[in-house]
């Protein structure tokens, strides 16, 4: 990765202070989606790791995470899917729940969404604190899938989201 290209997609996010709630500067990607090369830069870079490797699927966290996770499932010859929030996947799931950066959540996926043994690549726009990426891999997990990678667009290193998901090959393509 050069550092010119980082920069010109950091230039591309615009922080909202005080949203959804006070204290927090909430990472807007929609530019950054909005602009067809660098929204494709980031695509590819994301999946650049895992051209070739035999991914089957991407998982993407609700709700970014599905703009990103489509694309690299594309790029990758791989099917999509999606981590939702509770309730709304309409057959049989595993949940699990987690602490956000800003209150309490639950996720899950539907307990057929990857069959034992596939390569999963977990994919979301930001780490924060780390805790929806972590229990979207147990979930990926108690479904029997191998997960190869955890990729996000940006990163916000300063919470230490990756003590959370360690272990794992994390990328990220934006740091703050
Ligand atoms: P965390 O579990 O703390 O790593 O939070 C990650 C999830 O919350 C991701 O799905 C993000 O979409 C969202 N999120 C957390 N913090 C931010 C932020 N500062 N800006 C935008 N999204 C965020």
């Amino acid at each position: 990765m050069t550092k010119t290209a980082q920069l010109d997609l950091k230039s591309l996010v615009k922080d909202v202070p005080d949203f959804p709630q006070k204290g927090i500067i909430f990472k807007d990607i929609t530019p950054l989606l909005a602009a067809p090369k660098a929204f494709d830069d980031a695509i590819t870079r994301l999946a650049a790791p895992y051209q070739g490797k035999g991914v089957k699927a991407v998982a993407g966290i609700e709700s970014r995470g599905f703009l990103l996770a489509a694309g690299v499932a594309l790029k990758l010859g791989a099917g999509v899917v999606p981590i939702r929030k509770k309730g709304k996947l309409p057959r049989a799931t595993h949940c699990e729940s987690y602490d956000l950066e800003y209150g309490k959540a639950s996720i899950e996926a539907h307990q057929d969404a990857f069959a034992r043994g596939d390569k999963v690549v977990l994919v979301d726009d930001v780490l924060a604190t780390g805790g929806t990426a972590a229990a979207a891999l147990r979930i990926i997990e108690r479904i029997g899938a191998r997960v190869v990678g955890v990729s996000f667009l940006i990163e916000l290193g300063f919470l230490h989201g990756r003590d959370k998901v360690k272990g794992y090959a994390v990328d990220s393509l934006i740091s703050y």
